[in-house]
């Protein structure tokens, strides 16, 4: 995400921070790259120049020069400027009525009737009752891959086919949610390929009869300055609510998150991170900034790890370490917590100094997961528990059982007896910082 910008950012940030003493020329320089940097990142032109004069005129008071490290107070100029380019906080959907009317809108194939999906999904694990409503009847397929989607969450779909107009389905969906106690109605509404008139006044045929809570606009992050065009057209004849971004998890240059609000008004409040009905985040711009700044997102990463790891199991494997009973068993068992987290490269992007172009050379492939996986789980129990029993022959039954060659389980071995010494050492040096000696 952002890859290109967050790694010319970060060196034009190393240069000012190599400089004990900065003048304004310097910041001019600085300055000057950053602007083609967000220019290049496709932020639009406007919003890039209110910004960089705002950065400029807070950078270039004496304090900030004169101070012991102007290069860092630039820096948290920046990241402070991005973070309200981006809204400032994140904005949380606002249901004022019971039940709920969400409204996604947008064009076609920014990512509508998958987020009307992940939204159920959200939804329904906080324990709500959401009913979505097939109102594309125009895109072939739309409303089947929403019932498809409805089934696999175990949430109903209401759809009268695409003989009516979307104007009534979501008039009776609504009917039908009120009287059927639901508490949240999501509108799957029609899309087109450019914006056009009738859409429009469909769509705000609907706005008329359904009143709804929030209408997001959904579009594709991966379009730049063209969905904030979109995003600009249809404030203006919707007055939208706030903005989805889909499709962050794949090479945008970061122009669409970054130019919404300031051109909109609007802010962005979800985003899209995938194709999976899981991939869906609460848009923060505070982390955003850090992490476009290359400062990671340990708080989402906290936030992720509490989700997918069972605090009993943490509890369990430290006592394991401890008593220097970490078996091959556990490591599986760890391997299979990271990966509920997210794909190991959106996982490691989160931590300071790992996100851009850093990770290319690190071997961070999900499918050395699921190889690592497949060895384990055809050993046998006794071999889990003692790995120094697997000779030459269990080697080669172990490689044929998982599918994998001699030299990978040569190799998987080798690293969690790395692995087991590296535990050794460390518990011996909690045990003796816990007795209160200095470790080296
Ligand atoms: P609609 O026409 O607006 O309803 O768009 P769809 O929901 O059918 O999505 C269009 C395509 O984008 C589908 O192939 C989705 O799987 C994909 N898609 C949607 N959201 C995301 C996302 O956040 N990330 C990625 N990578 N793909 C997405």
């Amino acid at each position: 995400m952002f890859q290109n910008l967050s790694d010319r950012l970060q060196d034009v940030f190393k240069k000012l921070k190599g400089k004990g003493k900065l003048t304004e020329s310097d910041i001019k320089e600085a300055m000057r790259e950053v602007r083609i940097a967000l220019l290049e990142a496709d932020v639009n032109f406007q919003v890039v120049k209110d910004f960089i004069n705002k950065v400029r005129e807070k950078s270039v008071g004496q304090e900030i020069l004169q101070s012991l490290t102007p290069g860092q107070q630039v820096i948290k100029i920046v990241r402070d400027e991005l973070q309200e380019l981006m809204g400032g906080t994140k904005s949380e959907l606002v249901f004022k009525k019971t039940p709920g009317v969400v409204m996604l809108v947008g064009l076609q194939g920014a990512g509508k009737t998958t987020m009307a999906a992940k939204l159920a999904l959200r939804y329904k694990k906080k324990n709500k009752k959401p009913l979505l409503v097939a109102a594309d009847i125009y895109r072939p397929a739309a409303i089947k891959q929403l019932q498809v989607l409805g089934e696999q969450l175990g949430v109903e779909v209401f759809t009268m086919g695409d003989k009516n107009s979307p104007v009534d389905i979501c008039k009776l969906g609504l009917e039908h949610a009120k009287k059927n106690g639901y508490d949240l109605v999501i509108f799957d509404t029609a899309g087109r390929l450019h914006i056009d008139e009738r859409l429009m006044d469909e769509l705000e045929g609907i706005v008329k009869v359904a009143n709804p809570d929030e209408i997001l606009l959904v579009v594709d992050a991966m379009t730049g300055q063209d969905a904030v065009n979109v995003a600009k057209s249809f404030n203006e004849k919707l007055d939208i609510t706030g903005v989805i971004l889909t499709k962050l998890d794949g090479d945008t240059r970061g122009g669409a998150a970054l130019s919404i609000k300031a051109v909109t008004g609007k802010p962005i409040k979800l985003v899209g991170i995938g194709e999976k009905i899981e991939d869906l985040d609460v848009f923060h711009p505070d982390r955003m900034a850090s992490r476009i700044l290359g400062m990671g997102d340990v708080l989402t990463l906290i936030e992720k790890a509490e989700a997918a790891i069972d605090l009993e199991k943490a509890k369990d494997l430290q006592k394991k370490l401890q008593t220097q009973q970490f078996t091959l068993d556990d490591f599986v068992e760890q391997l299979q917590q990271i990966k509920q987290m997210g794909p190991l490269d959106q996982i490691l992007g989160m931590l300071p100094g790992m996100g851009g172009g850093k990770l290319k050379g690190l071997s961070v492939d999900n499918k050395e997961l699921v190889k690592i996986e497949a060895i384990i789980s055809s050993m046998t129990k006794g071999e889990r528990a003692n790995p120094s029993i697997i000779n030459g022959s269990r080697r080669k039954r172990i490689a044929a059982g998982s599918g994998t060659k001699i030299q990978d389980v040569n190799r998987l071995l080798k690293q969690f007896e790395q692995m087991q010494k590296m535990m050794k050492q460390f518990s011996s040096l909690e045990k003796s910082m816990k007795k209160g000696k200095k470790p080296f």
